[in-house]
């Protein structure tokens, strides 16, 4: 073997094990692996998962709260007005130099698969998607890099956005992005819609859009997207971001819209502490959470994930990131509190943001990647607690990343 990491705790297995690896792939995973190895890791009966997968991050943007000035009113119309000032003097290799800090903050924390999303439209042309290609060279040793490309400023509304679109996939970009919410009318929305799955249809790529991402209960587009997904056969290809307005809807069109999501198949990432901050500023009490019906699509068998979305940017002022620190915020924001409602969060950054990308060969396993983390507890419920250092990681089956914390308590 090349590597061996000993004492492993995995997820629903009460026996420690040894995961030997080969070759960048699992080998074996058993107790006791009577095996030697050029290297040996001792997870000493710590958690060992799959690489944190995050499926939706803006890394264009990340770390411009550096520089910009302060979001007064706290909302999404004034986070999007203070990023066109920098989005029109964008230069790739700035962007590429942002995003890459973020990046490696990410991987430290475990993350080895980053879906990053890069403007792509009239004011900011193609440099923060060549920007984040230029990222995903960079890295391709130490993550996995899919770069979406995104209308942020609409497409109907914003004119020579669709060529715009078509040129980033031409140069690279991995999946075709929108906002169809965004939109002026109900109308340009569902046309928004139509022209995403031309461009996916035309590259053969699959799409994360953006969806009804307000607090008006009118914004409807996630229905024509999850009819669009049935229409067009795209089941299992498509990701919706956001969905807060659904926590607007009544109940029984609640219903029958989860009811069309699950039959299309398509994933719903929550990125709900982004809502918790953006969503119904105008409310004065009770004030709503704003956030997509995570509960109900869980129980209806939905995909769902959560993203970190943003990193200290016009609209989030925190963000590391760190995906064991995006589940904590959903367990919070979408009261999954009970055992088994903290295994499903933990899905939601692992196993469910790995199936909405498609990954193959992901997870722990005999033939899959050797993409590993070792999470420095022993339980998934202590993980989510302590967030504590992720001691080791490992892409590929070589090391990566390494992090020890030395603290000491004078007393009592
Ligand atoms: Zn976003």
């Amino acid at each position: 073997m090349n590597l061996l990491v000993r004492n492993a705790r995995l997820r629903g297995r009460d026996q420690l094990v040894d995961i030997g690896i080969e070759q960048g792939r699992i080998a074996a995973v058993a107790p006791d692996l009577a095996a030697s190895a050029a290297e040996t890791i001792d997870a000493a009966g710590d958690l060992v998962v799959p690489g944190f997968v995050n499926l939706h991050l803006h890394a264009d943007k990340a770390l411009l709260g550096e520089v910009m000035r302060p979001n007064v009113s706290g909302t999404l119309p004034e986070a999007i007005e203070i990023t066109n000032d920098f989005k029109r003097k964008y230069d790739p290799q700035e962007v590429a130099r942002r995003a890459g800090r973020v990046i490696e903050t990410g991987i430290r924390n475990g993350t080895t698969f980053f879906r990053l999303f890069a403007d792509v439209g009239t004011i900011g042309g193609l440099r923060a998607a060549q920007g984040l290609l230029l990222v995903r060279e960079k890295y391709a040793r130490l993550c996995d890099i899919q770069v979406v490309a995104f209308p942020q400023e609409g497409i109907v509304r914003d004119p020579g956005a669709a060529e715009l679109l078509d040129e980033a996939l031409k140069q690279g970009c991995d999946v075709v992005g929108g906002l169809p919410w965004y939109e002026y009318t109900d109308a340009e929305a569902r046309q928004h819609i139509d022209i995403c799955f031309d461009l996916a249809k035309q590259h053969d790529l699959d799409v994360h859009m953006l969806v009804d991402d307000t607090d008006d209960a009118n914004s409807r587009s996630l229905e024509y997207l999850a009819l669009k997904t049935m229409r067009e056969g795209f089941h299992g290809r498509v990701t919706a971001s956001h969905c807060g307005a659904m926590a607007g809807y009544n109940d029984v069109y609640a219903a029958k819209i989860i009811d069309m999501v699950a039959s299309a198949n398509v994933t719903i990432s929550a990125n709900t502490h982004i809502n918790l901050v953006c969503s119904a500023r105008l409310d004065r009490e009770p004030k709503r959470r704003g956030i997509a019906r995570v509960k109900e699509l869980l129980a209806r068998g939905v995909n769902v994930v959560s993203s970190q979305d943003d990193v200290d940017d016009p609209y989030y002022p925190f963000g590391k990131p760190d995906q064991l620190e995006v589940a904590l915020m959903m367990a919070h924001t979408a009261q999954l509190t009970l055992p088994h409602e903290l295994e499903q969060v933990f899905d939601m950054v692992t196993a469910n943001a790995a199936r909405a990308a498609r990954l193959a060969d992901y997870g722990i396993a005999p033939g899959n990647k050797a993409d590993l983390v070792v999470v420095g507890a022993p339980s998934v419920r202590q993980a989510l607690r302590l967030q504590p250092p992720r001691r080791h990681v490992i892409k590929n089956g070589v090391e990566i990343a390494r992090t020890s914390v030395a603290q000491e308590l004078r007393g009592p």
